[in-house]
């Protein structure tokens, strides 16, 4: 088999297949077969804490009930946070517990697949956004990153949990969130649909004025999606001056956050959350035909290392190809060479890992905790939320190696 591999500088996420493609492709993309030992996966669930914690969570002082604010940054890979000063950012991360290298997302690191596994905690198979586009093999229907048909949201969100126990839980921009999903209506009030027109600043103001509401309906969860650095590691890489910028610009949105809470004297009373939903590698370094195995490996989809998760749905295709890290298959040659990022691949390399900062009443304050995979977001959040979560591919006893146990714990689950 031969490939052709070449450098791109469109903003597109990785893999780049068209629909039209997928139909007529025995094999579609994707990510790497470099193990990164190292900084496998498998440091998730061994979490220990380096600094003493205290021994419970710090009482409300304002708030009725616990308020998660969780804020997704596309595409804001591990480290990105130490390329300029972020005095907002090493603010949560000095008063908050980190993951000390980074959040690991799920296959394939594209965005929707892992903003749908960081709300559901289930893997992509079993949520269904197999990727940001895909085929049904079995009706033939298309999904597109606009599709809100409830048929392709598999699993139940974070928004829908906390509605099914009678709270009011709000949504900027998050994929799917426009989905509706049992007591989940997407309402006008809590529900903004991504519109990137929307200036930031506006978007981080809505969440702050839901504080503003009386105590009852304040919304528990808030979740704000930005879709930067993504664009812009996509047009230049991750290593350009312009990602310097971008990650400036949120460092002063989180500022901005942070002073509507404090001015509202709640910031500490509300969990701040801040995830992204995979890393971002520059594109490789040459183009042309390769040998057979070269960059790039195919697989049944059932002998994928399993580590992967990435068999168990119809929606797959039967065959999956990892290419190496930088490596992109192209179903034409081309000639054209250019620089530019790329996601998408094994999510055992380390440039496809993101961020996780946790500040508020459950979380330790200066504590590392060690890398974990995003999937075990739903039941971190569920537990600073007193709610039982539905079932999901997270570990029921992971909030305990993150959080700290709740002061009062005679108040009931719901
Ligand atoms: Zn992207």
């Amino acid at each position: 088999m031969v490939s052709h591999f070449r450098l791109l500088c469109k903003p597109i996420l990785f893999p780049t297949v068209q629909l039209r493609q997928l139909s007529t492709t025995t094999f579609f993309l994707l990510a790497a077969c470099l193990i990164l030992s190292a900084v496998s996966s498998s440091a998730s669930s061994q979490s220990s804490v380096r600094a003493s914690r205290p021994l419970l969570s710090r009482p409300l002082k304002r708030l009725a009930h616990p308020v998660v604010i969780l804020i997704s940054c596309d595409g804001f890979r591990f480290g990105y946070q130490h390329k300029t000063p972020t005095p907002n950012i090493k603010r949560l991360i000095s008063q908050g517990t980190e993951a000390e290298t980074g959040l690991i997302p799920v296959f394939p690191t594209l965005t929707f697949p892992n903003h749908n596994s960081i709300a559901t905690g289930l893997y992509p198979a079993y949520h269904g956004i197999v990727s940001n586009s895909f085929l049904d093999p079995i009706t033939g229907d298309a999904f597109t990153q606009k599709n809100f048909d409830p048929k392709w949201w598999l699993g139940e969100p974070l928004w829908e949990t906390v509605v099914n126990k009678g709270l009011n839980a709000a949504t900027y921009s998050w994929p799917g969130a426009e989905v509706n999903k049992g007591s989940w209506t997407c309402p006008k009030q809590f529900c903004s649909p991504f519109n990137e027109s929307v200036p930031f600043e506006d978007r981080v103001d809505t969440i702050l004025r839901y504080f503003d509401l009386p105590t009852s309906e304040i919304p528990a969860l808030m979740t704000l999606y930005l879709e930067d650095p993504d664009a812009q590691g996509h047009k230049v890489g991750p290593d350009h001056p312009s990602i310097t910028d971008a990650v400036a610009r949120i460092d002063k949105l989180l500022g901005r956050m942070i002073a509507g809470l404090e001015k509202r004297r709640i910031f500490e009373d509300v969990h701040v959350i801040l995830v992204g939903d995979h890393g971002m590698i520059n594109e490789g370094l040459e183009s042309g035909k390769v040998g057979n195995g070269k960059y790039l490996k195919v697989y049944l989809k059932e002998n994928l290392p399993s580590r992967l998760h990435y068999s168990d749905s119809d929606r797959i295709t039967p065959i999956v190809g990892l290419a190496d890290e930088g490596f992109k298959v192209e179903m034409n040659k081309t000639e054209a060479k250019e620089c530019a990022g790329a996601h998408g691949y094994d999510n055992a390399f380390f440039s496809m890992r993101s961020i996780f900062i946790g500040h508020g009443p459950r979380f330790a304050k200066g504590v590392k905790v060690p890398s974990f995979e995003n999937i075990q977001i739903y039941n971190l959040v569920t537990s600073i939320l007193n709610l039982h979560g539905a079932p999901n591919n997270g570990t029921s006893s992971f909030p305990k190696t993150v959080l700290l146990p709740r002061r009062n714990k005679k108040i009931p689950v719901s």
